[in-house]
């Protein structure tokens, strides 16, 4: 089977923030997705959530088998295993992840568009992205090329950091 390159965005605000980012990369990599670089972790401000706890950001890049809309449902899976509720929009999330790249493709479904929408905005999706992987070209743009034209606004390095799942 012919393995893909794609970019994990991982983001949490609530409770054992690193540790469930953590264990949302142990699972991609129990379920077969090779997890080869992970980029530093950021701190954010919780954006439009008023008094909820900063995120934490960081960004994966993976090597699968998995065709794009077969890895959109297994990081589904993730986030409700541990225990993410779609109650609002912008309620606080043990673990978001959203598939920011999947090998350059460009693809516009109702559940998946491809790379990421509103990456280009994001400071807390484009510094972690660009630590792993700043050559890559997002709506045709390398993504280092992207970072330096966003200034970072409230992102700030963490101290801790994520590892490669031992599998
Ligand atoms: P949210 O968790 O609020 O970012 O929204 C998740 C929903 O966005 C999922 O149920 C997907 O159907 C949809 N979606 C569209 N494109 C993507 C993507 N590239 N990565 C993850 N989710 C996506």
């Amino acid at each position: 089977m012919p393995l893909n390159t794609a970019y994990i965005a991982l983001g949490s605000n609530l409770g054992d923030r690193l540790g469930q980012m953590q264990t949302a990369l142990d699972r991609l990599a129990e379920a077969s997705i090779e997890v080869h670089v992970v980029s530093p972790v950021y701190e954010n401000r919780a954006m439009g959530m008023g008094e909820a706890e900063p995120f934490l950001n960081a960004v994966a890049g993976v090597r699968t088998s998995l065709q794009p809309l077969a890895l959109l449902e297994l990081c589904l899976e993730v986030e409700s295993g541990l225990g993410r509720v779609r109650s609002a929009h912008w309620a606080p999330r043990t673990v978001d992840l959203d598939i920011l790249d999947y090998a350059e493709l460009e693809l516009k479904t109702t559940r998946l568009h491809l790379p990421h929408q509103r990456i280009e905005e994001r400071d807390f999706v484009l510094y972690p992205l660009r630590a792993i992987a700043p050559d890559l070209r997002i709506r045709g743009q390398r993504v280092a090329d992207l970072a330096a034209r966003l200034p970072m606004d409230a992102l700030t390095r963490h101290a801790f950091s994520l590892h490669l799942p031992n599998v």
